[in-house]
């Protein structure tokens, strides 16, 4: 670091006017901890710009004073990422670049700012009569400059795709302190490399996006949702692969609950109005075109019909739609609640699933007898969320420092052992370096660090994460 701590925060606070530039211990608190409350991080000042040139500015005010950034969305990621690690770093808050730049109808893009809120993006494009589709638990508070960063998933991935799939282009601050604008609203734009891919999913460590141009869709007219009971994961898969024979790719959403996720929902939440089914269960969602929905109705009862699925219920109204979700997302609310888990985002090819889950579940019971396991995910995507609580009457505390690491390890060899991800949907962050350095050796972390030492070569964009 050269230069005082003190003159530092004076030309941050001359770029961004010195309300924005937080220093006391209060002001700063609610960025310096990861949502999972796993990382307490210090900082020596968290600076809010309030645009590009702002950002810019700061950026370049940390390069010249050799400071690391820490860029932060909605600061809701599950890896850590977004925590500073020492006080001799900046965390630069997106929160304040919240506007929507440009919605074009016809061309069905929309350019926002990277505060944006995901919520406030769905919420554009639905008073534009189109859809955003990008949707998880995190909606109201993730931001979509953290969702490209981390390319994030969520709950339409079997249609529409992750983040990277929705975006058209980007504009970053580099670490030195230049813009890169490919802001281009174009689907046909081959002029070399895509630059703009290398920032989605770089969790911050290769630029700061400051604005995104984004896809959007017709928005469906139609929406079937429904909870069924299926018997077995390679009973789940079928019904997945005969939905999609008879409705194509309306099939929008294909989530599943184990038995034991069930559980942990009816422990923490018993009086919840949501319909209890025996299990597994899948809640899926069909989405489609057309003046009513009877026919998409009536070929998912003929496909559960088909199955021999009696048990199951179809929403009839968007308020029991919204009980079916509802239901489905608080699933880490239970977690939580019920004093946390060990958490694992693992994805292996679809038609792994089954005998993964018999596997893992087979070493984790066996090695820690008692444990709670909490299994769901996004099983259309292969991306199973395998979590581990302790055993009742278990300080749950003390059973993740002491277990969470063999545990994590036994569940991700496994998971890449059959072919699969370690980190399907959120990210490395400071989570999963050991991880990354475990099962991407070689030639892959190589290109990694050769690009970020190409955009980076001091070091000074997100320090101590990804690789
Ligand atoms: C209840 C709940 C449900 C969730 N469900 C899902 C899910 O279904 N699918 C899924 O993928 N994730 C899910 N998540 C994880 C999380 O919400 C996502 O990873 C989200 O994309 C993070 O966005 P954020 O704005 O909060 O990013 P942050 O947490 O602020 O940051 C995440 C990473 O991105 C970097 N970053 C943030 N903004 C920028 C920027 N503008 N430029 C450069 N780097 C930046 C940070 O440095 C960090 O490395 C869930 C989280 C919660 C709490």
């Amino acid at each position: 670091v050269t230069g005082s701590r003190a003159e530092l925060t004076a030309a941050l606070g001359a770029i961004v006017g010195p309300a924005d530039v937080l220093t006391t211990a209060a002001a700063c608190a609610p960025y310096l901890v990861d949502e999972r409350r796993l990382y307490q991080g210090r900082a020596l000042a968290v600076v809010r710009p309030g645009d590009t040139a702002e950002t810019a500015a700061v950026v370049a005010a940390c390069a010249a004073a050799g400071v690391a950034m820490v860029p932060q969305g909605g600061n809701t990621g599950y890896c850590g990422g977004a925590t500073p690690r020492g006080d001799d770093e900046v965390v630069v808050s997106l929160e304040r670049l919240d506007r929507v730049r440009a919605l074009d109808r016809v061309g069905a893009t929309i350019t926002v700012e990277a505060g944006v809120t995901l919520a406030a993006v769905q919420d554009a494009a639905a008073t534009a009569g189109l859809l955003f589709p990008l949707a998880m638990g995190s909606q109201a508070s993730c931001r979509i400059g953290g969702n490209l960063s981390t390319n994030a998933g969520g709950l339409a991935v079997l249609r529409y795709g992750m983040a990277r799939d929705l975006a058209l282009g980007l504009e970053v601050v580099l670490p030195d302190g230049r813009v890169l604008d490919r802001l281009r609203a174009l689907r046909k734009d081959n002029t070399g490399y895509d630059l703009k891919q290398l920032f989605i999913g770089a969790e911050g460590t290769l630029g700061i996006i400051t604005a995104a141009t984004l896809k959007l869709l017709p928005r469906p007219t139609q929406r079937v949702t429904f909870l069924a009971t299926v018997g077995t994961p390679a009973a789940a898969l079928e019904l997945l692969a005969r939905l999609r024979e008879t409705v194509g790719d309306h099939v929008t959403s294909f989530e599943y609950l184990a038995a034991d996720a069930l559980a942990r929902l009816d422990e923490a939440f018993p009086a919840a109005a949501w319909p209890r089914l025996a299990a597994p269960c899948v809640l899926a969602e069909c989405s489609g075109f057309g003046a009513d929905d009877t026919r998409l109705l009536e070929a998912v009862a003929a496909v559960l019909e088909d199955r021999g699925i009696a048990d199951a219920v179809v929403a009839t109204s968007e308020q029991q739609r919204q009980t079916l979700w509802r239901m489905r997302e608080q699933v880490p609310a239970a977690e939580r609640q019920l004093g946390g888990s060990v958490k694992h985002d693992v994805a292996v090819p679809l038609g792994e699933l089954p005998e993964f889950l018999d596997t893992v579940r087979a070493a984790v019971v066996a090695r820690w007898p008692g444990c709670r396991l909490s299994v769901y995910g996004h099983f259309g995507d292969g991306n199973v969320h395998f979590n581990v609580l302790a055993p009742p009457g278990a300080d749950a505390a003390t059973f993740r420092r002491d277990h969470a690491a063999a545990i994590g390890t036994l569940v991700h060899d496994l998971a890449e052992g059959a072919r699969g991800s370690f980190s399907a949907e959120h990210g490395v962050g400071q989570l999963k370096r050991a991880e990354l350095a475990r099962y991407r050796e070689g030639v892959e972390i190589e290109l990694m660090r050769t690009l970020k030492h190409a955009l980076d070569p001091r070091g000074l964009m997100n320090p101590g994460k990804l690789c």
